[in-house]
């Protein structure tokens, strides 16, 4: 089971991609997660990664495709994996393909989690004051839609131009959309 799950900041994709993992058995593999224990590590590197990230900007392609490989090459992910968080923009998705074949391993399903832009606003708004992350101030979130909408929503019609993209309704219970997820990948 390999598996890209997409759908924009708030979306509730990583709550899907755990029940994913519970379900299959497959490693999540969150490149936000990836980078915040780069920056959690506290080097020099780690202190600009953290600026970019709250400013809600993407990290560089080639900082983040290093991340992602070292993951990819640990033993949990090759049985399969939920990519959450990664490709982000075209040219990421370019270079997975790419990645993913020389290990035989091809995504062989891309899931989008589609929730409007308004929807989108106010649960982050709302997470954000729970939470209390520095990313999640209106300023930086309008600024991470706005980069989705640009660089990761194009991601979503590349793989709907190769066959392989489930386009599923954000809305109603995360019981009622994982069961979607589900028979959409079944
Ligand atoms: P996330 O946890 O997926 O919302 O990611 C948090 C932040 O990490 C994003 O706003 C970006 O700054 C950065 N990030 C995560 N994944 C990527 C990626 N594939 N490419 C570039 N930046 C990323």
């Amino acid at each position: 089971m390999r598996i890209v799950l997409l759908g924009a900041p708030g979306s509730g994709k990583g709550t899907q991609a755990k029940k994913l993992v519970e379900k299959y058995g497959v490693p999540q593999i969150s490149t936000g997660d990836l980078l915040r224990a780069a920056v959690a590590a506290g080097s020099d590197l780690g202190l600009k990664v953290k600026a970019v990230m709250d400013a809600g900007n993407l990290v560089s392609d080639d900082l983040v495709l290093g991340l992602l490989k070292e993951r990819l090459a640990e033993d949990d992910a090759q049985k399969g994996f939920i990519l959450d968080g990664f490709p982000r923009n075209l040219a990421q998705a370019e270079v997975l393909e790419g990645v993913l074949a020389e290990m035989e391993q091809p995504v062989e399903h891309a899931v989008l989690i589609n929730v409007d832009a308004d929807e989108i606003l106010k649960r982050i708004l709302a997470r954000a004051k729970v939470e209390g992350r520095a990313d999640d101030n209106e300023e930086t979130v309008r600024n991470r839609m706005a980069i989705y909408k640009e660089q990761t929503a194009p991601v979503a019609e590349f793989y709907a131009e190769k066959g392989m993209l489930s386009d599923i309704a954000g809305v109603g219970s995360i019981d009622e959309i994982f069961s979607k997820v589900v028979s959409a990948l079944n």
